[in-house]
């Protein structure tokens, strides 16, 4: 007698920061967290970023009883030798915790020197362009920020400490920008774990991580716009702090680095394009667009996502990405599909020629919505 059917084989995993605190004021906090882990704090920083914190994250390691060994505040690219020579500084000043402070390039930095020195790392981000801080990966980029490739690490950050007083204060293109990248979430993951799901190749997505992508997605839908609106005004409203959520929490929940589909190869094609003006965020919200036109998604879901692209300001036709030398479009489109990227994520086979002709409809659709 048969008591169970088969699984279909393959390994569900996901990789989680082990806390995550989100609030106005919370960097107060810090000392009394950092404590739990270690006495001899290191912080790995950009320069700007540090100094909006600073006196704030000094002043709470001291009130705590745990001061700062040191810090490196000149990290303006992940780089092989950048990592190198923090994790040097860190050894040298024997600390036993590490805090990654500002946006993704000093958080990943900090991520890589806490990793190869086996030490727990925390994560404070400045603004909220990006979900690095809860990753279990560094993207390593050359001096002249061309990528060079992904580190996954062995765990996530043990703390993401998001002050909304200091992300919600940053210039508001960077929760736009944000939002951008975390719109991909809710396309980008279901198509990476059906592929996976496909070839019982592990790591299987968990049905957990993929619920909250798709609460990521309803929550930037419903709040993105006021969320905007807010940070322009200088307010910390429930819409910020919800659409900070889906960006810092939600966007990258459970994938630990991996998960990125269609919508981040096309960002990844448009990028040898020049002309091209705009961040990583409005380029994937672009991607995010032709992924779903390559989906053949219905026409009004496409269209849904367009509107709220065009209130928020993010990119939706080519002419809003900058003044693109369009014969490059060919070769934007063969990286895309390039086998070592991310379009491989895709369930179906992708082929240049259909992002060539999606990228086309997607402007077409565009130039449509702002005719309309
Ligand atoms: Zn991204």
């Amino acid at each position: 007698m048969e008591l169970c059917s088969m699984s279909e084989g393959g390994v569900r995993n996901v990789i989680l920061p082990s806390r995550y605190v989100q609030g106005a004021g919370v960097l107060g906090q810090l000392g009394a967290f950092v404590k739990q882990y270690g006495e001899r704090p290191y912080v790995i920083s950009g320069r700007t970023s540090f100094s909006k914190v600073r006196a704030r994250v000094q002043a709470s390691l001291l009130s705590a009883g745990i001061p700062l060994v040191g810090y490196d505040d000149t990290v303006s690219e992940c780089t092989h030798a950048k990592i190198s020579e923090a994790l040097s500084k860190a050894e040298a000043l024997d600390c036993d915790v590490v805090i990654g402070c500002g946006g993704g390039k000093a958080v990943d930095t900090a991520k890589a020197v806490a990793e190869k020195l086996h030490l727990p790392v925390i994560t404070v981000p400045t603004q909220c362009a990006t979900n690095a801080d809860g990753m279990a990966d560094a993207v390593v980029f050359s001096e002249d920020h061309k990528f060079v490739e992904d580190l996954w690490l062995s765990r996530a950050p043990v703390l993401v400490l998001v002050d909304t007083e200091v992300v919600a204060r940053a210039p508001p293109q960077y929760i736009v920008q944000g939002m951008g990248d975390a719109l991909a979430a809710a396309f980008e993951k279901p198509a990476y774990a059906a592929t996976q799901r496909a070839k019982k190749a592990s790591p299987l997505a968990t049905n957990a991580a993929l619920e909250v992508n798709m609460r990521c997605f309803s929550t930037l839908m419903t709040h993105g716009l006021q969320a905007k609106k807010d940070v322009e005004a200088g307010r910390i409203t429930d819409s910020v702090e919800a659409v900070v959520e889906a960006i810092k929490l939600q966007s990258g929940f459970g994938f630990g680095g991996g998960g990125c589909a269609a919508a981040h190869a096309i960002h990844n094609g448009l990028t040898m394009v020049p002309g091209l003006a705009r961040k990583h965020g409005e380029i994937v919200a672009f991607g995010v667009i032709v992924q779903m036109v390559l989906e053949k998604r219905p026409l009004g879901e496409i269209e849904r996502v367009m509107r709220w692209c065009k209130s928020l300001g993010l990119p939706i036709r080519l002419s809003d990405l900058g003044r693109l030398d369009r014969s490059q479009l060919v070769r934007a489109a063969e990286k895309a599909c390039d086998p070592g990227d991310s379009m491989a994520s895709m369930p179906f086979e992708v082929t240049p020629k259909m992002v060539l002709d999606a990228v086309s409809e997607a402007d077409r659709l565009g130039e449509a919505l702002f005719e309309s």
